[in-house]
């Protein structure tokens, strides 16, 4: 659908509007502070749009997009995001939240060369070779989906171990790191459970959630 740029000014006029009749004062409250409960670091793919597919307003998701939902620890700009969510804002929980048929695991996958970002997809390279055995017993469409969500497992236990959540944990604040899929086919949210609180859980969850995804396709 092709909208113009005066359509989209249309639209945002009607989107404040009838945020601001639902609930009158909405805009004005939220320059005084934001206090999300929530950190989303997800795809930058258009088709997953982290506030609208689980129904939270401004304010509410405070939100990290990349190419492939990938978190390493020598990005700074994820980093700066995360630091900020956890140290200031005091997020309760942080969600690594991928999706099914992404672009960028299929690029990894394929090794194809698309330009700057095959640089980035490295890091999901990594994660297809630390994974290579189970990948290479599977179907080209379960190959895929099958690395969206070690990917999911792998950048959820990067979050984990930043020096970030890692100082958190050990003073004693309450954070919790998820893994979540999102399905492009039907827009819903799967939990990979692979779901950390403390320093102590999370090699556990990533190995029972790593199980599962193995039961999952197939795989003993
Ligand atoms: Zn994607």
């Amino acid at each position: 659908m092709t909208q113009t740029l005066s359509d989209l000014f249309a639209n945002n006029r009607a989107w404040a509007d009838e945020i601001e009749g639902r609930q009158p004062g909405f805009f004005t409250k939220l320059l005084h502070q934001q206090t999300p409960q929530y950190l989303w670091i997800g795809c930058a793919d258009s088709r997953v749009p982290a506030n609208e597919l689980v129904g939270l307003l401004p304010g509410d998701l405070f939100v990290h997009r990349n190419v492939a939902n990938v978190v390493v620890p020598t990005d700074l700009n994820c980093l700066s995001v995360l630091q900020y969510a956890v140290d200031q804002l005091r997020v309760r929980h942080i969600m690594v939240v991928g999706h099914s048929r992404c672009g960028g695991v299929m690029a990894a996958l394929g090794n194809l060369r698309v330009g700057l970002v095959d640089n980035w997809l490295r890091h999901v390279q990594d994660v297809r070779d630390r994974h290579r055995a189970l990948l290479d017993g599977l179907s080209a469409d379960r190959r895929v989906d099958a690395l969206c969500e070690l990917n999911v497992l792998e950048q959820a236990r990067n979050v984990c171990r930043t020096t970030i959540v890692e100082d958190a944990w050990k003073r004693g604040q309450e954070v919790v790191v998820h893994g979540w899929v999102y399905g492009l086919h039907n827009g819903l949210l799967e939990d990979l459970s692979i779901t950390a609180s403390g320093p102590d859980g999370v090699e556990p969850a990533y190995e029972a959630a790593l199980a599962a995804l193995h039961r999952r396709f197939g795989d003993g």
